[in-house]
């Protein structure tokens, strides 16, 4: 072990400088075989233990099971240090290419073979709760999020840095910060800086001279919470009061792209159970419901089959349209339009 934990040292040593995110787009993938082995849980096969420069301490425990057939990144890792690379899912439509990523049927994977994906994952996991091995479980994972930048456009973040006493939070009397209209607008730089009634400031606690931040939060920031202050949009004691947001929230369908769907809306949901933990709103979660643009539920209408069948083109007004459809519905005229 003398060698490994030498190179060990050198490796860590390598990745600590790192930062996650280097380590999320690296195209180099590094490993150290650890000279040790982990047991299968369900085959007892023994699986060699690498570090690897690509797992990420943030998902799961830092320590996963490489799956090289049907993980691009480990089936590269896997032909860089030459291990096996054994197919445990088939295509359901005979591909046969590796590494294969898509659901499929299980193969080589004792009494789970032959199984879908879909269920094989709710098997084995029912298995290894049954040997007390594990159990299922949800997991949220909130991405790091640098709120601030350096634009004028933005909500002025209420802090005071004071040469004496660090970091000091605005008192609420001197509440909102309103952005200064004295700036110069040239395209570098933070254009706030370049207020001096803005930044030159004296302290909150000492009085003494001090600067006022300039960065600004994003507009995500406020995207995370305007549903609680449209409740009570004309507050000016406080962000929002909580028998209105009892009333109105929470809202019953949310509507938007699904690109929203693991950013906006996860943020959205950390801020209602921040305001939620401080007693602002009596409400865990902000929305009842997800709809998003784009997703086709059931049925749909054209509507240019729809005016022909009413005997109109897009030419006609609305009121020929109020006109035709105070008629008696026709369900088969109805069914031929679907
Ligand atoms: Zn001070």
């Amino acid at each position: 072990m003398g060698n490994t934990s030498d190179a060990l040292e050198e490796l860590l040593k390598e990745l600590s400088h790192q930062s996650t995110r280097e380590r999320q787009i690296t195209t180099d993938k590094k490993g150290l075989f650890l000279g040790v082995y982990a047991k299968h849980p369900i085959t007892n096969e023994n699986i060699p233990v690498f570090v690897a420069n690509y797992v990420l301490y943030e998902y799961g425990t830092g320590a996963i099971m490489g799956v090289p057939a049907h993980d691009s990144r480990d089936y590269e890792f896997a032909q860089k240090y030459d291990l096996q690379v054994k197919r445990v899912v088939k295509s359901a439509f005979g591909e046969d290419n590796l590494p294969f990523e898509d659901d499929g049927i299980l193969i080589n994977s004792g009494f789970f073979s032959n199984l879908d994906s879909k269920s094989a994952r709710k098997e084995i996991t029912a298995h290894l709760k049954s040997m007390g091995l594990g159990e299922p479980q949800v997991k949220y994972r909130l991405r790091d999020w640098n709120i601030s930048r350096q634009r004028y456009w933005g909500t002025p973040i209420p802090i005071i840095h004071c040469p004496s006493c660090g970091i000091v939070p605005l008192r609420d009397e001197d509440l909102p910060v309103l952005l200064p209209t004295d700036v110069s607008i040239t395209g570098h730089g933070n254009p706030l800086e370049s207020s001096r009634d803005f930044v030159n400031v004296s302290c909150p606690l000492c009085g003494s001279a001090a600067r006022r931040e300039t960065d600004t939060m994003d507009t995500f920031f406020d995207s995370s919470w305007y549903f609680l202050r449209f409740c009570d949009s004309k507050n000016t004691e406080k962000p929002f009061d909580v028998s209105l947001v009892s009333t109105w929230m929470p809202v019953d369908f949310y509507i938007g792209g699904i690109e929203h769907a693991v950013l906006h809306l996860l943020y959205a949901r950390f801020f209602q159970k921040f305001f939620y933990d401080l007693g602002m709103t009596p409400h865990k979660e902000p929305f009842l419901r997800l709809i998003t643009q784009g997703m086709v539920l059931k049925r749909w209408l054209s509507v240019e089959k729809l005016l022909d069948k009413l005997g109109l083109t897009t030419e006609d007004s609305i009121d020929d349209l109020g006109l035709k459809l105070t008629l008696p519905e026709d369900p088969e005229c109805l069914r031929s339009l679907k």
